[in-house]
């Protein structure tokens, strides 16, 4: 379907920020992306830590995106695939969404609700209580393994910026602990085992496309892939300023997307001074990024 001829063998995007805003999409990527991928692969890979990418997948086919569920990963596939990875079953306290405890059960793991736990994954859990924390902290004191869905800070809702995974990890660091792995971006064993399950072993002929500095593109700079930043997210062209890994573009938003806008990317990825700032007159931090 791609593209020996074309600048970018893969097209890798975010979804929160990126493609749409919790139910509303950015205006003008449905048409973008559905126009984009007739010429180059598509692939969606999110940090939603909740949601499996087959959720994911009927929330952006219901919002017009043309995509399959083999297309899309999430951080709660990525952390299923870490421990499908460990060829074990354990006892899991799984301070999650309920999707993904569910996940991890049908995967042949114990979901446990005390310290005895052997693994304590911990992302956005919406049912979180002092208790459950308490049984977190106390089976990583007994050697319970502490695996993050991911560090997001915050993701965008449509009503602004809301709580995420790395708000709840930030509570085991608090207390002194850091997770022994997480399973989203910038984490370049996330990234790459995605790409892999995509049959894609080049990374370095792919574009990431994303609305957070520290997670899209700080991960596609870790695995040495392109990046596009678009400004309809967390991050804004002002914080690219202090950025350590600046995109190789700024696009305002997905919706400049066309063949032609990949080739210039493509040209400023070899330029000096990276990110060409076409978004800089919507600058402005929201102290997110
Ligand atoms: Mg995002």
């Amino acid at each position: 379907m791609s593209t020996q001829e074309g600048p970018y063998d893969a097209i890798v995007f975010d979804l929160d920020g990126t493609l749409f805003r919790g139910r509303t999409a950015i205006p003008g990527a449905v048409d973008a992306v559905n126009e984009i991928r007739k010429a180059v692969r598509c692939h969606f890979l999110s940090n939603n830590g909740e949601r499996r990418g087959e959720r994911l997948t009927e929330r952006l086919r219901g919002l017009g995106f043309a995509v399959e569920a083999r297309e899309v990963i999430s951080s709660a596939d990525l952390v299923l695939g870490h421990l499908a990875g460990q060829q074990c079953s354990y006892r899991v306290l799984a301070l999650t969404s309920s999707d993904l405890a569910l996940a991890l059960q049908e995967q042949g793991h114990r979901m446990v609700q005390d310290d005895t736990a052997e693994v304590v994954i911990v992302g956005v859990d919406r049912a979180l209580t002092r208790d459950r924390m308490v049984q977190g902290l106390r089976a990583v004191l007994n050697g319970a393994v502490l695996i993050g869905t991911n560090e997001d800070p915050t993701y965008p809702a449509e009503d602004g910026l809301r709580p995420a995974a790395g708000a709840y990890v930030g509570f085991f660091r608090g207390m002194g602990f850091e997770p022994a792995h997480l399973c989203g971006k910038p984490n370049s064993w996330a990234i790459l085992h995605a790409l892999s399950l995509w049959g894609i072993d080049d990374a370095s002929r792919c574009l990431l496309i994303g609305d957070n500095l520290r997670t899209d593109i700080a991960g596609a700079a870790n695995i040495g892939a392109d990046s596009a930043l678009v400004l309809t997210g967390v991050s804004s062209a002002i914080d690219v300023e202090a950025a350590h890994a600046p995109p190789t573009a700024i696009l305002e938003s997905v919706a400049e997307l066309n063949p032609a806008r990949l080739e210039e990317i493509a040209a400023a990825s070899g330029s000096p001074g990276g990110a060409q700032p076409a978004g800089l007159r919507n600058g402005g931090s929201r102290g997110t990024a």
